[in-house]
């Protein structure tokens, strides 16, 4: 135990820790494209997926900081702040910039921070210590979760368990970049753009649909049903346990060849274009679902335009158009209560014994 302060080597052992390799994700296409799609553009807005437990949400959004370049970061910030960007400073960095203290630059991997249920607003957002902001006539602000996530990813697994007042609080973060805490007069606010990523099992809580129409992409996880890839998942799950770093030395040239992709397409992202025609399609389909507003409309064209960024072009096209959530939460509930009544009519029968393979919920 002696030696070095403990708390370096748990902040060393944190960081050695390996990840589960995005590109050994088996199957669940859907959600690993919607990850990617926020990767190359963080204005389509973050993704909600439903499902059950053990479909891989959780390694899917952890395994996304590693096909990221790591950050440059201004040095010693508790907020990430990027040096070059002067204008979205937090207050100990822009005081810094004023004194003529340079910021100096350090690099750092993308925060993947995870929200975990029963966080208090303080321990998200960060508390003010008012006692000694007044008695020294400082700012006393101790940074929360959202100053760790600033330019990363926020991940909450179960957002529809979380308290309706920290949900809305979350969505106004997100959607503002800044976060901003108040208590008797003293504030304090700091950069915090993130991208929201939730996850919920719609059979264990409902999703309001407040929640739901402010992501910008959702998609539904279902456990895998095809058996050679139910086996594959758990040989490479094996594999990666058993010699982690073996593992994911043999995936490194595929991680490196989706991460270049990712680099190409977030610089192509900002030319693509909608044609006319295409934004009339999105507009009649949001039209048609009752999407408030018009940030469905802008979400759906920005997500579009991601997909072609990705697929390497300048234009998009009809088929790069996906749902809003809206329409994506219609189809799941129709679809769930579709399941219910096939379990009423199958008790008493012996139809469950076919659920694996038929292809059917
Ligand atoms: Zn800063």
């Amino acid at each position: 135990m002696a030696g070095r302060p403990a708390h370096k080597r748990s902040a060393k052992s944190a960081a050695a820790r390996p990840v589960f390799p995005f590109t050994a994700i088996v199957g669940q296409e859907e959600m690993k494209l919607a990850l990617l799609l926020n990767v190359v553009a963080p204005s389509v807005g973050g993704v909600l997926v439903t499902g059950h437990r053990g479909t891989g949400k959780t390694t899917a959004v952890r395994s996304l900081a590693e096909l990221l370049p790591p950050l440059t970061s201004a040095r010693g910030c508790a907020y990430n702040c990027d040096p070059s960007d002067e204008d979205s400073l937090c207050d100990d960095c822009a005081a810094r910039l004023a004194s003529g203290v340079g910021l100096g630059r350090e690099r750092r991997p993308v925060p993947v921070v995870e929200l975990p249920l029963g966080a208090t607003e303080d321990r998200v957002c960060g508390t003010i210590d008012l006692g000694r902001a007044l008695r020294e006539g400082v700012k006393a602000f101790e940074p929360g979760l959202l100053a760790r996530a600033n330019r990363g990813f926020l991940y909450i697994d179960e957002v529809n368990l979380l308290e309706d007042h920290l949900v809305d609080l979350l969505l106004d973060v997100a959607a503002t970049g800044r976060n901003r805490v108040e208590r008797e007069g003293v504030s304090a606010e700091h950069p915090a753009r993130f991208r929201l990523v939730g996850s919920a099992n719609p059979e264990e809580g409902e999703l309001r649909p407040q929640l739901v129409d402010r992501f910008g992409l959702c998609v539904a996880v279902e456990t895998e049903r095809d058996l050679e890839r139910r086996v594959l998942i758990v040989e490479n799950r094996e594999s990666f346990d058993e010699d982690p770093a073996a593992f994911n030395t043999a995936r490194e040239s595929e991680q490196s060849r989706l991460r270049r992709r990712l680099v190409r397409a977030a610089s192509r992202f900002a030319g693509v274009k909608v044609p006319r025609a295409v934004l009339r399609q999105i507009a009649e389909l949001c039209h048609r679902l009752g999407v408030d507003g018009h940030r469905g409309e802008i979400t759906v064209a920005r997500a579009a335009r991601a997909l072609a960024a990705f697929e390497g072009r300048d234009v998009v096209t009809a088929g790069d158009v996906r749902p809003p959530c809206r329409a994506e939460r219609g189809r799941q509930g129709r679809a769930r209560r579709g399941r219910e009544d096939a379990r009423r009519a199958s008790l008493g029968g012996r139809a469950q014994t076919r659920s694996i393979d038929d292809g059917q919920p």
